[in-house]
């Protein structure tokens, strides 16, 4: 078993986070498996580097020690880019011009149920192919399987005019890369999970089986956040609370 955490270090380590964290260390270390930090600091605006350390030093007061890493995405992103070429080579993925309007103008004339098919053209962003037969069937071991009917998926954006991977290209390679065997994390990623497992897809890669867990709520049934008091694995650190306690 191969498992990864993989924060986006655009604050402190959330106290959710840092239970999909435990989650997977208590994966790795039950099974005998491995696991791999990776820092997910593909949006540069709202990472930082101060953000990085606070989130390393969160998981090591949380005696949550990792195998590999930490990996940081975007070191990877020539080979992100390099996918990308090969997609648009083997025509499973095409450039195109297309803009909001146009999703909206083509759900106007096909309904809004129907999965956006964009013209490809010389140049612009860059839309995975969905093929209009079958679906695509998540296997979740808490949830059990989703199908995505292909008719109802839009192509996604992959990379941007200039090459630039996007989000959910950038995960699905760097999990394929790292031998990634079950991806373990918070159910508020469900909805990328389709989009991740059509580019792996179409890139020949082999899927891994994913866990999503429910998020945690304050008593109000609202995602935990600061209005409930500490959200923070460093907001409990400050109130005094000892590692094992927030372990628990
Ligand atoms: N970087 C994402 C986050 O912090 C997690 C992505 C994932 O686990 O696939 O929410």
């Amino acid at each position: 078993m191969r498992v990864r955490f993989a924060p986006s270090p655009t604050g402190q380590l959330h106290i959710g986070g840092a239970r999909t964290a435990l989650f997977n260390w208590l994966a790795a270390r039950g099974s005998g498996g491995r696991f791999v930090l990776r820092i997910e600091d593909t949006d540069r605006e709202r990472s930082t580097p101060e953000n990085v350390a606070h989130i390393i030093e969160a998981l090591r007061w949380l005696e949550l020690d990792w195998d590999e890493g930490p990996l940081s995405q975007t070191d990877n992103e020539e080979r992100h880019r390099q996918v990308v070429e090969r997609l648009l080579e083997e025509g499973r993925a095409y450039r195109t011009h297309a803009t909001g309007e146009d999703v909206r103008a083509w759900k106007e004339l096909h309904g809004a149920e129907r999965g956006y098919r964009g013209t490809p053209e010389g140049s612009g962003a860059v839309r995975l192919h969905v093929p209009d037969e079958g679906a695509t069937v998540v296997h979740d071991l808490i949830r059990g399987d989703t199908v995505f009917q292909h008719t109802h998926l839009d192509d996604p954006v992959i990379a941007r005019a200039d090459g630039s991977p996007l989000y959910n290209l950038a995960v699905a390679i760097d999990d394929h890369d790292a031998e990634i065997t079950h991806v373990i994390r918070g159910e508020d990623h469900i909805s990328n999970t389709p989009k991740q497992l059509l580019v792996l897809e179409a890139m020949g890669a082999p899927k891994p089986i994913f866990a999503h867990l429910p998020l945690l709520h304050g008593p109000d049934g609202k995602k935990l956040s600061k209005r409930h008091g500490a959200a923070s694995v460093q907001d409990l650190r400050d109130a005094g609370y000892l590692p094992e306690a927030v372990r628990n």
